[in-house]
């Protein structure tokens, strides 16, 4: 079985996995990567590789791993295309934020015939076959196992082992892991992360911003801001069809968020800021509302909070640097000790870690000793 390390090793974003065995080629995952210009916007995967795929499958519709999608239908794929509902459901929007609207028509024609699939399924393409489970990172995500029968190779994707509110299903063993590394060798835990940005929101009661991807993080934040907030009132239908996803909660959280999201304050770029947290998507003010928003909250001096990845050539990245925004990370990827549990679980495998650069690689090596801390895109391993 050989992996190609198409986009996210030794970097942040374009994340996107090779594996050809028995005959069959696939793709897991087809990211962007925010911040970067060019052909480095994309994985690097070339044409001759695309045109030769039988499937590519997406773990979940964050930018950074569906991205891609319309510009590899635009290079020549052919293949078949899986993906969970709830990634489907999320899909032409996203790939509207971040595709070239020429690719993104195309993908509309092509995405008709788009596989779905429910997480927890194997599907067996003869000679190689990939089995899914819970990601508990958005719902309806999903992480991929790939088998041919001798060997086994585990993509993660993103994953969240400790969230409060969806679930995971543990990771099986595997002769090689490709584990999710956004945190490096992080190891404060969400509890603590937690009290964190509920005591900077506790001393903001004249409100302030929260901008944040579209699909899971606003489930997690819902979960812990006070009772009044507000959200921009598009993203009101999307939320729902999330806590609609069935089986992706833990028990009774589901219930929790859609009481929560009922009693909601919808908020549009018509009103002035409210006096409450109010979320906007997307997380780095790239798309979407947040980039109204970031703009006049700045310029207002409203309080922000960032909670995620922090791109650089983002205007989230400037609002940082300039100190017009606050970062308090709210996880929704695994933290260190997260990471060395999946190692344990799928039986202590040779291990790559996509999404986050080598030297936090390095850092994280010092407690997962068999992570391969060298391996980048563009590179390529045997099992
Ligand atoms: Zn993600």
């Amino acid at each position: 079985m050989r992996i190609d390390l198409y986009g996210g090793f030794g970097e942040k974003g374009r994340t996107s996995v090779g594996i050809a065995s028995g005959g069959k080629n696939i793709l897991l995952d087809v990211g962007i990567k925010v911040g970067a210009t060019g052909r480095e916007y994309y994985s690097a995967i070339d044409d001759a590789a695309i045109q030769k795929l039988d499937a590519v499958f997406i773990s979940h519709a964050h930018e950074d791993h569906i991205g891609g999608l319309a510009w590899l239908q635009s290079r020549g794929f052919h293949g078949r295309i899986f993906m969970t509902a709830e990634t489907f459901a999320e899909a032409a929007a996203m790939l509207n934020q971040y595709g070239e609207q020429d690719h993104v028509q195309a993908f509309a024609v092509a995405a008709r015939k788009a596989e779905l699939f429910t997480s927890g399924d194997t599907i067996d393409l003869g000679g190689l076959s990939v089995s899914t489970g819970r990601s508990g990172h958005v719902a309806g995500g999903v992480w991929f196992a790939a088998s041919n029968g001798q060997k086994s190779a585990v993509y993660t994707a993103d994953v969240v082992p400790d969230s409060a509110v969806l679930a995971m299903d543990p990771i099986p063993r595997c002769d090689l892991l490709v584990l999710d590394a956004s945190y490096g060798d992080d190891a404060v835990s969400s509890e603590e992360r937690i009290a964190a940005i509920r005591h900077w929101i506790a001393e903001r009661p004249d409100g302030c911003l929260l901008p944040v991807p579209l699909s899971g993080k606003p489930l997690e934040l819902m979960a812990i801001l006070p009772e009044r907030f507000a959200i921009h009132g598009s993203m009101r239908e999307p939320v729902a069809a999330q806590i609609a996803a069935k089986g992706a909660f833990r028990t009774g959280v589901d219930a929790l968020l859609a009481e929560r999201l009922a009693n909601a304050l919808d908020w549009s770029e018509f009103d002035s800021l409210p006096d409450c947290p109010l979320m906007t998507f997307d997380g780095m003010g790239s798309a979407g509302p947040s980039v109204e928003a970031i703009g006049r909250a700045a310029d207002q001096q409203y309080p922000i909070l960032l909670t995620g990845h922090i791109p650089p050539n983002t205007p989230a990245a400037e609002l940082f640097e300039t100190q017009c925004a606050a970062w308090i990370r709210l996880p929704t990827h695994p933290t260190r000790q997260g990471n060395v549990a999946i190692w344990e679980g799928a039986g202590r495998p040779a291990t790559l870690g996509h999404s986050c650069s080598l030297a936090s690689l390095a850092a994280l090596k010092q407690y997962l000793p068999a992570l391969d801390d060298t391996a980048r895109t563009g590179g390529h391993i045997d099992i």
